[in-house]
């Protein structure tokens, strides 16, 4: 009997966090790539901007595919303890990686970097070959892993706060707060720049990511001490359900408290992604992008994409 009674308040709390935490929030993974859009230079820029809702909608399709594709999921972090700090100055390829860590530990610790690298190589290839259909996907793509390392939580195995007791603040540092207060946040960012290094942004970015994680942690850790219980969540209607919340005071309190890091962090995402998106164009020989030709997708494309639509957006990632 008391093992049935364990059973359900760990589905209880299950069901909490899952409500609580996802990935930037497909909230703030659509706002980037959206934003992102607007940082290009011309032409690249009227191709993106005739697209703009396939880039903003598709923004949140990694997340999605890493409950229906294996090997998604360590797409999307990196536990900076397993690999320990020293590789965001030694920053190894991933030839190197794999000859220095067993493949199974990458793929459990996460290998965000060099993934995102690689993606970089074939959205440049697809520029090459004029593919837009490629071009807008791995664009996309691409987004979404440049706002993943951009999110301090994505560089810690306690990315939840699970191993502090503070479950859920995966969820109320990058879905809540930027939902919440984003309508406030300035998106002008100028103009894509072209990046001569890109394994070296990749790797900066992360390790800025890696630096806000004790902040991140001990700030919220302080306000739950500081506030009442019976004032830090609240219960609203989504889709039809009563689901708890972090409140609207407590929420207001830990964004006020981080000064600012919410919004530095998302504006660098969008910056990180145009110029991103840019380089690659660049390094393919600047193909113009009037030339290229409409996207026709398959049967099993559209299936697919179909498929991807009906995950729902209330799903817990690291
Ligand atoms: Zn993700």
């Amino acid at each position: 009997m008391k093992k049935l009674d364990f059973w359900w308040i760990k589905a209880i709390l299950s069901t909490f966090i899952l409500i609580l935490c996802t990935s930037w929030g497909f909230f703030a993974h659509k706002e980037i790539n959206k934003m992102a859009v607007f940082t290009l230079p011309h032409p690249l820029m009227s191709f993106y901007k005739r697209h703009i809702d396939f880039i903003t909608e598709q923004a949140v399709n990694p997340d999605k595919r890493r409950y229906i594709v294996s090997g998604e999921a360590p797409k999307h972090y990196m536990d900076i303890e397993y690999y320990s700090d020293s590789i965001l100055i030694v920053r190894p390829d991933w030839n190197t990686a794999q000859a220095i860590y067993p493949e199974d530990s990458l793929h459990a610790h996460g290998i965000l970097p060099w993934n995102l690298v690689r993606l970089t190589y074939r959205l440049t290839d697809a520029f090459k070959h004029r593919d837009a259909k490629s071009i807008l996907k791995l664009s996309a793509d691409l987004g979404h892993y440049v706002g993943d390392l951009h999110v301090p939580l994505h560089t810690t195995k306690n990315y939840n706060g699970q191993l502090t007791g503070q479950q859920g603040i995966h969820g109320l540092w990058e879905s809540r707060l930027p939902e919440l207060f984003s309508a406030d946040y300035n998106y002008y960012l100028g103009t894509a720049n072209y990046v001569t290094d890109i394994k070296k942004v990749v790797w900066e970015s992360m390790t800025e990511s890696r630096a806000c994680v004790a902040q991140v942690l001990a700030v919220e850790l302080k306000l739950q001490q500081q506030m009442k219980a019976d004032k830090i969540f609240s219960y609203e209607d989504r889709n039809g359900q009563t689901v708890r919340v972090y409140s609207y005071d407590f929420s207001n309190a830990y964004h006020k408290a981080l000064e600012d890091m919410v919004q530095k962090r998302m504006r660098a995402a969008i910056k990180c992604t145009g110029d991103l998106w840019y380089t690659c164009w660049v390094n393919a020989g600047r193909p113009d992008p009037a030339a290229f030709d409409e996207p026709v997708y398959s049967q099993e494309e559209l299936e697919e994409m179909e498929k991807l639509k009906s995950v729902s957006s209330e799903t817990c990632s690291h």
